[in-house]
């Protein structure tokens, strides 16, 4: 079987549509890191799509945020104002469907899913001596996050950890630690813009990171429609 990983979608319409053009012909199931609404101006789209599309999904920070769930005083003033403007947004079916989603880690056909870390789903795994000890500590050796919206991961390395390279083409062992990240689908922040996914192949244990290229400016000018803040629509060009 092979799937199509999938985070940080952020309902960001065009960048998941183009994905899906892009990875078309090269899975069977799909799944999702959580992340699927804020920043974006389609949630609603984005939120059904994954509703009717996705095999296992798991809970993102946003989403948590988004469905009312958690206090808004905590997040920055751009993602606050992101987040009450999606709540407003939602339909009840779909902001009921975000409330509901799983927390990770979750395990699926032999491999983990957790939004930020195995330890805690609220924490981001940006520099490898963050990730040393989740490479030790999690349930499955294969495990997918997002979160950072940075494509890539960590492997053991000598009791700690290195970096995964998103240019190559990964063929971990059944044993072998990974943590690996498909990159942001709607708001990718490593200095690419084009939007970021995976592909994992549960029988020949490859993955492969991918990007593609998506009509920015469409998105932009929904996002500055909308009324919300403009370094949302500014950010999609520059990847970050
Ligand atoms: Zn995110």
């Amino acid at each position: 079987m092979r799937y199509l990983i999938l985070s940080d979608i952020h309902a960001n319409l065009e960048a998941l549509e183009a994905v899906l053009e892009d990875a078309t012909g090269l899975y069977q199931q799909i799944v999702c890191l959580g992340d699927v609404v804020g920043y974006g101006p389609n949630p609603n789209e984005t939120t059904l799509w994954v509703r009717e599309n996705c095999a296992a999904v798991i809970r993102g920070n946003h989403d948590r945020a988004c469905a009312g769930l958690d206090d808004l005083r905590f997040f920055n003033p751009v993602a606050r104002a992101a987040a009450e403007w999606t709540y407003a947004e939602l339909g009840r079916e779909n902001r009921d469907y975000l409330a509901r989603l799983a927390a990770g880690p979750e395990a699926f056909d032999g491999f983990g899913m957790v939004h930020g870390a195995p330890s805690n789903e609220d924490a981001y795994l940006i520099a490898p001596g963050e990730a040393g000890p989740e490479l030790e500590g999690m349930a499955s050796p294969l495990t997918f996050f997002g979160h950072t919206h940075l494509q890539g991961g960590f492997r053991p390395a000598g009791g700690a950890a290195s970096e995964i390279d998103p240019y190559e083409l990964l063929e971990p062992g059944a044993d072998d630690r990974l943590l690996v990240n498909p990159g942001s689908v709607g708001q990718p922040r490593d200095g690419d813009w084009r939007a970021a996914y995976a592909i994992y192949d549960g029988g020949t244990r490859q993955i492969e990171f991918r990007r593609c290229k998506y009509a920015v400016e469409p998105t932009q000018k929904k996002i500055v429609e909308a009324g919300l803040p403009s370094m949302l629509a500014e950010r999609l060009a520059l990847g970050r």
